[in-house]
């Protein structure tokens, strides 16, 4: 059979963070606000923190309301008690014994306590929304500080050092800020899974609080803009630029092109091995490649100066299938091959053997380097200096 070459580069989509803020995979959502009453709201973020799911529970610690969107009625609500919610069939939603319009905001007198939902504290308003007869879709709408404390209580923790958690405050603060601005779906600004931040409330710890209001305001910027500061856990000894991962993206700023990061070698993820059978690459690449049943080879065949793979061709009974490393990554699965910086793949029994390392898409900060870094007496404005050469700490007010 007649060899051919399949250059194929499609759109990546970030293993942690989204290079435009924006998922390619956003959905339809509810009229946009207009831009007067999300001013008037101040710094508000809107994330999506469930998306389709069938029933949930929420309980108030301090008395609230909940407020039909569409009708414009409001009910009272009481602490402590627990309600049950569920949609009610198209266009409504039943909530306890209550049946409701499609679109619901649920909201607390007292922005000090928390509302439940599901067994997770959340602060602001949440804002449900019957997606179908099945399913609810809940959007959390807080201040942007508030929500800087629960991604780093997922991101990090509050046993990290203090240096750390700031670094992490300012470049999660500058990933928000930077989403909020850009923000052009109707419903969210930012989802709460690996693609965006990880967030999933705000459990109120005393060091991490610490954190973000003493980084209080303050961005990474790069020409007067906001930096897309992007972060990762482990870069695996050198960052990427965001150019190898990303590379149909838009120009990437010089803060983003990668540094040699000695400070992470300790982390767990700084080396991984998998061992991947045939069977299992076959049926990986089916949705997309339906054409290929057999694999002969697989081989780097073009790596970028940081170490990231930028390319791997594998040899199939369809012709060679060039792909780029991210897009390999995310085709196999991110748990499985755990970042584009792989350094060493050969056939092994009925299958392939992958060495790599690193965890992430290896743009932006090392968070196990950030920890090193800190541990070792450097502050957040060094660490964030290291990572992000060439760019400026600021404050938001100034921009
Ligand atoms: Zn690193």
């Amino acid at each position: 059979m007649r060899e051919r070459s399949l250059k194929i580069c499609r759109l990546a989509v970030p293993a942690l963070c989204l290079w435009a803020a924006n998922a390619p995979d956003i959905r339809a959502g509810a009229p946009r606000a207009p831009e007067a009453t999300r001013q008037a709201q101040g710094e508000t973020i809107r994330v999506e923190i469930f998306n389709e799911i069938q029933k949930i529970q929420i309980e108030l610690e301090s008395p609230g309301s909940v407020t039909d969107l569409d009708s414009g009625e409001t009910r009272r609500l009481t602490p402590n008690q627990v309600y049950e919610v569920e949609p009610a069939g198209l266009g409504q939603i039943h909530f306890d014994n209550w049946i409701l319009g499609s679109h619901l905001r649920v909201s607390g007198e007292n922005p000090q306590k928390p509302i439940w939902l599901g067994g997770r504290p959340y602060r602001g308003s949440l804002k449900l929304r019957s997606a179908s007869s099945k399913w609810l879709n809940i959007v959390n709408e807080l201040d942007v500080e508030d929500y800087l404390n629960g991604v780093l209580a997922k991101e990090m923790g509050e046993n990290w050092p203090m240096e750390a958690l700031k670094a992490q405050a300012v470049v999660s603060r500058s990933y928000a800020l930077r989403a909020l601005k850009r923000s052009s779906n109707n419903s969210f600004d930012l989802g709460s899974d690996t693609r965006f931040q990880v967030y999933d409330g705000t459990p109120r710890t005393e060091k991490i609080e610490r954190a973000v209001r003493e980084t209080a305001g303050e961005v990474l910027t790069y020409k007067g803009d906001l930096l897309p500061a992007y972060f990762h856990s482990c870069c695996g000894g050198h960052t990427s630029s965001a150019k190898t991962i990303w590379p149909d993206s838009e120009p990437v700023p010089a803060p983003l092109s990668g540094v040699a990061d000695r400070y992470c070698r300790l982390s767990p993820h700084y080396g991984w091995k998998v061992f991947l059978p045939l069977p299992a690459i076959l049926s990986a690449l089916k949705p997309d490649y339906p054409e290929v049943n057999k694999i002969y080879s697989l081989r780097v065949i073009q790596r970028a100066a940081s170490g990231y793979v930028r390319w791997i061709r594998i040899k199939t009974d369809a012709g060679m299938l060039d792909l780029l490393g991210n897009r390999f990554r995310q085709i196999l699965g991110s748990d499985q091959i755990k970042s584009a910086y792989i350094t060493r793949l050969f056939s092994y029994q009925n299958g392939f053997a992958i060495l790599g390392r690193g965890w992430g898409h290896g743009v932006g900060m090392c968070q196990w380097g950030a920890k090193a870094q800190a541990e070792k007496g450097k502050s957040y404005k060094s660490i964030l200096r290291f990572y992000f050469r060439g760019a400026a700490i600021d404050h938001r007010a100034n921009l």
